[in-house]
């Protein structure tokens, strides 16, 4: 049997690498991985099935996933000092669903962040299964500072008795005080769950305070800032194993992906190393470098700046969109997300907002200063005339080019 390379899925797959390579990365839940979590991810353990849980499978021939699986299991614990961890979701939504699954029966009474004010999807939107099979109350941004209105969270919570609580979001730069919405979770007695989805690489280095001890559960991806392959987390309290164990498989999911299993644990095994702890610091750094160049043009930070690795930018006052702006810097080979803001008066389509983050250009080894030019190039795309667009592309090719995917 001849075996003919499918041309037309390897030809997209290099243009696509074409572009990472040669553009600048500014997506905030992107990263580039190691060439080693390539490899493991790309391995023959795509072929194995391994239902079931290290040494209590449905399956024959475990014995190697078994091991690859329990290191996965013992890293991630370490990494973020948890009791319990389990990492066969397949994605953060999945791990999402397996906590709702877990803890609530539908109609129950959940409390998270408003998708608009900077909650993620599955925190309670109507067009997710949160919104569609509970009953959720959202908190958000207090209208002066824009950032948490731990006040109005503490009031919502009192008066509405959720079942769940769920702090986490997916477009706020500044930092989240667990510790006090763990308070009155317990106070209410809702069961407590953070999903640090975004802030996963940041808390793995202690740039970000972890939620481990004051969560009964959290929930995680692994490919944003902790830069790893695409995929879920749930870490716990060891009293929650056997539930949550249930509910991921046989539950929701069938076989788990043991070559992503295996990206994960070498993910997790760089992210304990000494480079990491620089490569988070870094990240923060270059978001404080672009955020302060920004705060000095018509565009505004919500919240007027940033502690992690992304900002959420209102765009308005250049008289455009977010999305006109994300089509404008893809001209530019500048990759953002456009973004609702709080109390947007744009549809989700349109928006009035990107958000821009640094952990992808921090891995390919961009520093404060090129952060700033990076800002300046932003700021210069959006205001140009269509005819100087190529100019300041090629402005961002000089920038990337020779420079890898990874280089850490
Ligand atoms: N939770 C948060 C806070 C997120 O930002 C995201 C993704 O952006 C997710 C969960 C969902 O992750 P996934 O896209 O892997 O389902």
């Amino acid at each position: 049997m001849s075996f003919k390379k499918d041309e037309f899925v390897f030809d997209l797959i290099d243009k696509e690498y074409d572009r990472q390579l040669h553009g600048i990365e500014l997506i905030a839940s992107e990263n580039f991985v190691s060439p080693e979590v390539m490899k493991a991810q790309g391995s023959i353990l795509t072929n194995k099935y391994a239902e079931g849980y290290p040494r209590r499978r449905y399956y024959g021939g475990c014995e190697f996933v078994d091991e690859i699986e329990q290191a996965a299991i013992d890293r991630a614990k370490e990494l973020f000092g948890a009791e319990y961890a389990n990492v066969q979701p397949h994605s953060g939504s999945s791990a999402n669903m397996a906590v709702y699954r877990t803890f609530l029966e539908p109609g129950d009474k959940v409390l998270g962040m408003d998708l608009s004010q900077g909650g993620h999807l599955t925190h309670g939107s109507p067009v997710n299964f949160s919104g569609q099979s509970y009953d959720m109350y959202a908190y958000g941004l207090d209208p002066e500072t824009e950032q948490i209105d731990y006040d109005k969270l503490e009031e919502i919570a009192r008066e509405v008795k959720p079942k769940m609580i769920i702090a986490g979001a997916s477009a706020y730069s500044r930092v989240i005080d667990f510790e006090r919405i763990g308070k009155v979770a317990k106070e209410v007695g809702a069961i407590y769950m953070v999903d640090m989805a975004h802030i996963a690489g940041l808390v793995a280095t202690g740039e970000h305070p972890n939620p481990v001890p004051f969560a009964d559960v959290v929930t995680s991806t692994t490919h944003k800032t902790l830069r790893g392959p695409r995929g879920g987390l749930i870490l716990a309290k060891k009293e929650h194993a056997k539930a949550l164990n249930k509910t991921v498989f046989p539950g929701i999911q069938g076989g788990p992906l043991e070559h992503v299993i295996a990206a994960k644990a070498v993910a997790f095994n760089e992210a304990l190393q000494p480079a990491f702890k620089e490569y988070a610091k870094q990240v923060k750094a270059n978001a404080k470098a672009m955020a302060e160049v920004f705060e000095d043009s018509p565009l505004h930070i919500i919240s007027n700046g940033t502690d992690n690795h992304l900002m959420l930018i209102d765009v308005t006052g250049m008289g455009i969109t977010g999305k006109w702006a994300q089509e404008r810097l893809d001209k530019v080979a500048i990759t953002v997300n456009k973004n609702s803001i709080p109390n947007d008066t744009q549809s989700f389509v349109e928006t009035s907002g990107i958000r821009v983050g640094t952990p992808a250009i921090t891995t390919r080894g961009i520093k404060e200063d090129e952060a700033r030019v990076i800002a300046k190039l932003i700021i210069e795309a959006l205001q140009a005339e269509e005819s100087e667009l190529e100019s300041i592309k090629q402005r961002v090719h000089d920038m990337m080019d020779g420079r890898p995917l990874f280089n850490q």
